[in-house]
């Protein structure tokens, strides 16, 4: 696996510490305005690894729910209209949602599950990104919680996919360009990225 990587945006240990960071903003926010509790919910399957760590961090009470979305559906490098793969498996009508999420990129994911947790009948909503690109990221989704801002490549890694790999790396990477030319079979096309199956 380390032989794919062509160099290592964001070591463990620097995500480890952002982390504990982030925890203590959301916990300190959540704390001053409500002791019902809140209810994570987390954007499938890229925020994985993120959440399991960030809500360790979280000494609040709490319930989680999980929702599954994909944006890349067949041999595309870019991402499409995102759909729900798998809907929300909680009533979060009346709480609190900290909605989480590993990236926010052209922000169409967010916007998507935030509309669906409005109608959902949720009582307020903040979303926490594990990564933010600030080059696409569009003026009208905005996150409440940023882990990293970081330059327009494509990464993996600390739950982060390429064609459903690479999930397991600890650090947020950047592949070499061979592994998504391979996927792509050789060709070049306007397409920045392989094809992802789910986040
Ligand atoms: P959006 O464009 O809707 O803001 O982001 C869509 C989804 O695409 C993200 O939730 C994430 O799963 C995926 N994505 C966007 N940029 C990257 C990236 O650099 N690496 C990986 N592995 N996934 C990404
Ligand atoms: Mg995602």
């Amino acid at each position: 696996m380390d032989a794919d990587i062509i160099r290592i945006l964001i070591p463990r240990e620097e995500i480890a510490r952002r982390v504990r960071e982030l925890g203590e903003q959301i916990a300190c926010t959540y704390e001053r305005e409500n002791d019902a509790g809140i209810t994570v919910v987390t954007i499938l399957s890229g925020a994985l690894i993120f959440v399991a760590d960030l809500m360790r961090q979280l000494p609040l009470k709490m319930k989680v729910g999980l929702i599954m979305v994909s944006s890349y559906a067949g041999p595309r490098t870019s991402p499409g209209e995102p759909k729900v793969i798998h809907g929300l498996n909680t009533d979060v009508a009346g709480r609190h949602v900290l909605l989480v999420d590993d990236i926010l990129d052209t922000g169409g994911t967010l916007r998507m599950v935030r509309r669906r947790l409005e109608e959902a009948g949720a009582r307020s909503i903040r979303t926490c990104v594990l990564l933010r690109k600030p080059a696409k990221a569009p003026p009208d989704v905005q996150a409440d919680f940023i882990g990293f801002d970081i330059e327009d490549a494509f990464v993996v890694g600390y739950g982060l996919d390429f064609d459903d790999q690479y999930r397991n790396l600890p650090d947020i990477a950047v592949l070499r360009e061979e592994i998504y030319a391979r996927r792509r079979g050789g060709g070049g096309g306007n397409d920045r990225f392989a094809s992802p199956n789910d986040q």
